[in-house]
């Protein structure tokens, strides 16, 4: 805690906020205190390190070297114009404007690899993921007041929010009503062909449903969604 006070020089702001402690061997082969610092940009593994035992405890030159390269030049300056690690982190190294908005998190959905930002979540930014993991891969929304759920969401992070299951469920709800209001309006202004299809199938418990899509073409991809399933009351 004491060394971190010292550490409130911009330049933290642009690698991981605890350091690993580390003893190298030194000269006639004397352990030497250092601390490795990672660099806190997506998928950059740069490690930079401090000696402790030297005028390098106070001296940033390495580390920003590597914060000009790897963030340029601008951020390190902008970042340097803040005073404390706090708000340069708010300013430069997240960067990403916050709307607030429940549906801002749906957008940024794409597709291939999954890429894990290096920013905690909002909450609205959580209540979003959640009602998303939640409906996509068919969760049970009691799985959000689960002892393990939230040891794993808050073991290096206690106040993390997580939101109630009655609010997973409320979120669920109003995002399924906007979405149909959305497809609905798309599909009316939709300036194509649309091609619908329904399709009959029965369960294994002898219920009879019937499912219709919609296919169409959407800058350039083939989109198919499903409308409806509803449950056939009487089949003749
Ligand atoms: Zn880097």
């Amino acid at each position: 805690e004491r060394m971190k006070r010292k550490w409130k020089g911009y330049i933290y702001t642009f690698y991981h906020p605890d350091p690993e402690i580390e003893y190298v061997a030194g000269k006639g082969g004397v352990p030497r205190r250092v601390h490795t610092f990672r660099c806190f940009n997506k998928g950059c593994k740069q490690t930079v390190r401090r000696y402790l035992d030297t005028g390098d405890r106070v001296s940033t030159g390495n580390m920003t070297r590597h914060a000009q390269r790897c963030w340029g030049e601008d951020a390190v300056k902008v970042a340097a114009s803040y005073g404390t690690v706090e708000r340069a982190l708010e300013k430069v190294a997240k960067p990403m404007k916050i709307s607030g908005k429940l549906t801002t998190a749906f957008a940024q959905q794409g597709k291939g690899k999954i890429t894990y930002s290096t920013r905690q979540h909002t909450r609205t930014e959580t209540k979003a993921e959640i009602a998303k993991w939640m409906a996509q891969s068919f969760r049970p929304f009691a799985l959000v007041e689960d002892d393990g759920f939230k040891t794993l969401m808050r073991t290096g992070r206690p106040d993390y929010y997580i939101p109630s299951q009655s609010t997973v469920s409320r979120d669920i709800k109003r995002i399924f009503v906007r979405t149909c209001s959305r497809v609905a309006r798309f599909l009316q202004e939709y300036d194509g062909d649309l091609s619908f299809v329904t399709d009959m199938w029965t369960s294994p418990n002898h219920i009879p449903y019937m499912g219709t899509t919609v296919t169409f073409e959407h800058e350039g991809q083939l989109v198919s969604l499903v409308l409806d399933v509803v449950q056939v009351a009487k089949v003749k």
